[in-house]
């Protein structure tokens, strides 16, 4: 393997080779942005690069394509200076060294104060339990305010509990009446979360999303589609 650069108008092409027993030179371009070519032993350097700068437009829109994408990846690591939201609020994240494990949130700064601080997934467990001690009665609230909003329905109040998932903000199973929180709704205002959680004990009465759902969730939160509008495009990031 060793590092070579072409010039192509003007912009420089940095690409790893590796010579191999193939027929064919080949260039691909991992999810870093690193370029890698591969090409038989013995062809000359001259008809790599010649290869490489017949495919040059094809790599500069890739890498930009990868960067774009890489800049607006979910972001689920904590770290000293780390830009979050707490219950629709914009905070920033502080590391500091310290004998004793603990975190405090004051006015818009997270202040994480940890034995390894520079331990970036001890951090974030110490951070996500800490959140979700935090959630815990913000949701008990919104269930509470939301079952009585529509007390009308008589469903039952569920147990609930908090985990930390990737995929849904909420789950339902009337069966054993219990309502599952995503974790990272900590991220949104209460709204949101209230939608979630309306959202959620509306299932008792209907366990589909058909028409009758919705107007079901319509009759106690009219504006629920800005709510939701909001919860997947501000806080859709990790955590
Ligand atoms: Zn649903």
């Amino acid at each position: 393997m060793s590092k070579k650069t072409i010039q192509y108008c003007g912009i420089p092409i940095e690409y790893t080779l590796t010579r191999k027993s193939v027929k064919n030179t080949n260039v691909r371009i991992n999810e870093k942005g690193e370029i890698r070519v591969s090409a038989r032993n013995g062809l000359p350097i001259e008809e790599i690069n010649d290869f490489i700068e017949s495919k040059a437009e094809w790599i500069i829109r890739t890498l930009a394509a990868v960067e774009r994408y890489n800049m607006t990846k979910p972001d689920s690591e904590i770290y000293e200076g780390k830009k979050c939201y707490y219950l629709g609020e914009a905070c920033v994240v502080e590391i500091k060294q310290s004998d004793m494990d603990f975190i405090e949130k004051n006015e818009n700064i997270i202040k994480i104060s940890s034995r390894q601080p520079n331990q970036r997934d001890i951090i974030k467990v110490q951070y996500l339990s800490w959140l979700k001690k935090e959630a815990a009665p913000v949701f008990n609230n919104s269930v509470m305010r939301m079952h009585s909003l529509a007390a009308k329905e008589n469903i039952p109040i569920p147990a609930i509990s908090i985990r930390n998932m990737k995929t849904r903000w909420g789950s339902c199973n009337p069966r054993s009446e219990k309502v599952t929180l995503n974790l990272q709704l900590m991220k949104a205002d209460l709204e949101c979360i209230d939608h979630v959680v309306l959202h959620e004990l509306m299932h008792f009465k209907y366990s589909n999303h058909g028409k009758d759902f919705y107007a079901l969730i319509h009759k106690y939160m009219p504006d629920w589609k800005e709510h939701r509008k909001r919860l997947n495009e501000k806080f859709k990031d990790g955590i």
